[in-house]
């Protein structure tokens, strides 16, 4: 993939890129104060949702397009770039028709194929910037298979916007980070910027400063962040959504990493890492081998390979080890499930023989 900057003509090139503003605008004054507050600060890009794909009917579903003079109001009088969210072919001619300088494509629109090709096609020929949220389930291929339809409609100017996946468990965060879904789209697309939404991982605003916090220790180029004068207020949102003056406070506070630093420092330590990774690979394949012998006696003696009992022992047994060595309970449990895995595919194939 060539893509191009993301970065508009006079926005501050140094990292995080910030985008910031309501959920929703919800009023001519809301959109205007809001945005005059930020722009005293020093903010850019201005983001309000005009059409907001609501989980529930009866909730608040955006202004509409009556809302778009607002967006051009701040760009005209506060020289703000503005930016807002797209869902359907008409809502890209509308926002285009409106000057709107920034698209972004929501959680729930990403992870709906015929969508997302719907909006690609509506933006073929122009040269906006259009960042892609994650799909609300943790589907990296859904993630990139959008990222490549806005490609492949001749965009360039392409970010992705990480604001966490969905699950039924919502007791911390809104939207799960699960971090290492972001960091492999940047394996994959290292030339792909990456912003990273905390108001919508969180789900409440104590959470926007140390999410940010993180997302910048993991490299993040940007975020963008919910922003209202009066977030108890909020039409949407509400819960996670900061003044300005927070949001201030807390880009001032966050620590950026130098990434100009060069790394020769960490070489020693990253080579103990390649060679206990190799290490670490040697003993599984040895323990598969032992495994496999275990297959071979049972098929011998005709005996079934999952032989419960010791497995829950093994779990139990290398769990309770693993804590007491200052390892979560949930990471040994996976990789012993993964581990058990692949042992009785190996004992199958034996088997199979
Ligand atoms: C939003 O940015 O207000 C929004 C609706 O976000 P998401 O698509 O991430 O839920
Ligand atoms: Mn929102």
């Amino acid at each position: 993939m060539e893509l191009e900057s993301i970065l508009l003509p006079g926005v501050d090139p140094k990292r995080p890129l910030i985008i910031a503003g309501p959920c929703s605008a919800e009023t001519e004054e809301q959109v205007m104060e809001t945005a005059r507050q930020l722009h005293a600060n020093g903010v850019q890009i201005y983001r309000a949702g005009i059409w907001k794909p609501r989980t529930k009917p009866g909730g608040f579903e955006g202004i509409g397009a009556v809302g778009l003079p607002w967006l051009q109001r701040v760009k005209k009088e506060l020289g703000m770039y503005i930016s807002t969210e797209v869902a359907t072919a008409a809502h890209v001619r509308a926002a285009l028709a409106a000057d709107v300088d920034i698209l972004w494509i929501g959680a729930r629109t990403t992870a709906n194929p015929f969508a997302v090709q719907e909006i690609a096609d509506a933006l073929e020929g122009t040269d906006i910037p259009v960042l892609i949220k994650n799909p609300v389930n943790p589907d990296l291929d859904l993630w990139i298979g959008a990222i490549e339809r806005v490609y492949n409609a001749g965009v360039r100017k392409i970010g992705a916007i990480h604001r966490g996946f969905s699950s039924y468990d919502k007791k911390i965060y809104r939207n799960l980070p699960q971090w290492h879904i972001p960091i492999e789209l940047h394996r994959q697309m290292p030339d792909l910027p990456i912003l990273c939404d905390p108001s919508h991982i969180g789900g409440k605003r104590e959470l926007v400063a140390p999410l940010c916090q993180q997302a910048m220790d993991l490299n993040f180029d940007g975020l963008i962040i919910e922003t209202h004068v009066n977030p108890e207020k909020a039409w949407s949102d509400a819960p996670q959504q900061v003044t300005p003056a927070v949001l201030d406070f807390i880009l001032n506070a966050i620590v950026i990493r130098d990434t100009t630093q060069t790394t020769e420092n960490l070489t020693g330590l990253r080579r103990q890492i390649d060679d206990l990774d190799n290490d670490l690979l040697e003993l599984l394949a040895k323990r598969m081998r032992v495994s496999r012998e275990i297959g071979m006696y049972k098929k011998e003696h005709n005996m079934p390979i999952l032989q419960e009992h010791r497995y829950d022992e093994i779990l139990q047994k290398r769990i309770a080890q693993a804590v007491d060595m200052g390892m979560k309970a949930e990471f040994m449990k996976t990789l012993l499930v993964a581990i058990h895995e692949e042992s009785v595919r190996h004992q199958m194939e034996i088997m199979k023989e």
